[in-house]
């Protein structure tokens, strides 16, 4: 039996690809696995609060570098158990060999979940450093596209980057690459986070110019404190629009401040976007809930759930 089949639970949880195909903007949150039992409190504080204004999905990041295996498939599974959320499980092929993989994803399908974010990954260490292929292992995400969607009847996403991706030579061929990802049978696209919704917009019409129609949904990051401005272009590449920069650092000694700026232009940024057709929103909330539902509030998104 393929694994995407292989019990109850799974048959009953829903794919990311059927939520979209609805045709309602969808609204997401992403978590990451916690490393410690504060963090495990953290992270199902956020949960609950969250799972209260009935988010289309929600997903769990893979630790960098091939780390967090077992933190991840635990918190997707608890959440597939534990709630009533749809979880999408993120997997990288970095440092994993195929026969690991399959391992993983088979561990993802005993535990009730039919959505996976298919993604390459970085080298560990250095993100930008020489990209080493596992001896038994791939080298790009499409070919974990396909290893997932040969071992079941799973919805796979894949990442996609408003800015380029950084090892990409030029436009064309990155905007190739993506497009051959979804040929090769993405359900359906998350972006890199960024600040400008032109770039966004830019993206989504090269892909349709290329033919192409798999949804790409914005991932948005508010900026609630003055460390993220340089951690932010260093994790993502994303141009950090500067006169934001600038008005955070004017009031950098004032943490309330600094947030209600950077909710207030994740807010604008959002309904910006809203108005040009996208599939959905999907909300980096570093576990914690409160930035995100203040948006949403701002939104008026928290009537959608009522
Ligand atoms: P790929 O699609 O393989 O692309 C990587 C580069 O190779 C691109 O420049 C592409 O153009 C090029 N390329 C693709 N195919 C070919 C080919 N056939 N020949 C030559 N060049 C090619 N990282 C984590 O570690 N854990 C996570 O949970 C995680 N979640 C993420 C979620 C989102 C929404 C995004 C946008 C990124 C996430 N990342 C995560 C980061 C991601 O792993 C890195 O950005 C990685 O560098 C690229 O992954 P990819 O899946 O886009 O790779």
């Amino acid at each position: 039996m393929a694994l995407g089949t292989a019990s109850t639970r799974t048959d009953r949880a829903r794919t990311v690809r059927d939520l979209l195909a609805s045709g309602e903007q969808s609204y997401s949150f992403e978590f990451f696995a916690p490393k410690t039992a504060k963090g495990e409190h953290t992270l199902w504080n956020a949960i609950r609060r969250l799972e209260a204004v009935s988010p289309t999905f929600v997903s769990v990041t893979y630790g960098a570098g091939g780390s967090s295996r077992e933190g991840t498939v635990r918190a997707t599974e608890r959440i597939a158990t534990d709630t009533t959320l749809t979880p999408v499980a993120h997997l990288t092929a970095v440092s994993h060999s195929r026969a690991e993989l399959r391992n993983i994803i088979g561990q993802y399908a005993d535990a009730g979940i039919r959505n996976m974010l298919a993604l390459r990954g970085d080298p560990p260490g250095d993100p930008m450093g020489e990209w080493i292929r596992h001896p038994e292992g791939l080298d790009f995400a499409i070919e974990l596209v396909r290893l997932i969607k040969e071992s079941g009847d799973f919805c796979v996403g894949v990442a996609a980057f408003p800015e380029m991706h950084p090892r990409s030579a030029d436009w064309d061929t990155d905007v190739r690459h993506f497009v051959d990802k979804c040929r090769a049978g993405a359900d359906f696209a998350i972006t890199q986070m960024f600040f400008y919704p032109e770039d966004y917009l830019r993206l989504r019409d090269r892909v349709a110019a290329a033919g192409c129609t798999t949804p790409i949904i914005p991932e948005i990051m508010p900026v609630t404190n003055v460390r993220q401005i340089e951690r932010f272009a260093k994790l993502s590449n994303a141009a950090f629009p500067p006169e934001l920069a600038e008005r955070i650092l004017a009031v950098k000694d004032d943490a309330a401040a600094v947030r209600s700026i950077g909710i207030d232009y994740a807010t604008e940024l959002c309904a910006r976007l809203m108005a040009e057709e996208i599939p959905g929103l999907h909300f980096i909330t570093l576990n914690h809930s409160t930035a995100t539902l203040e948006i949403y509030e701002n939104l008026g998104l928290h009537q959608r759930s009522s």
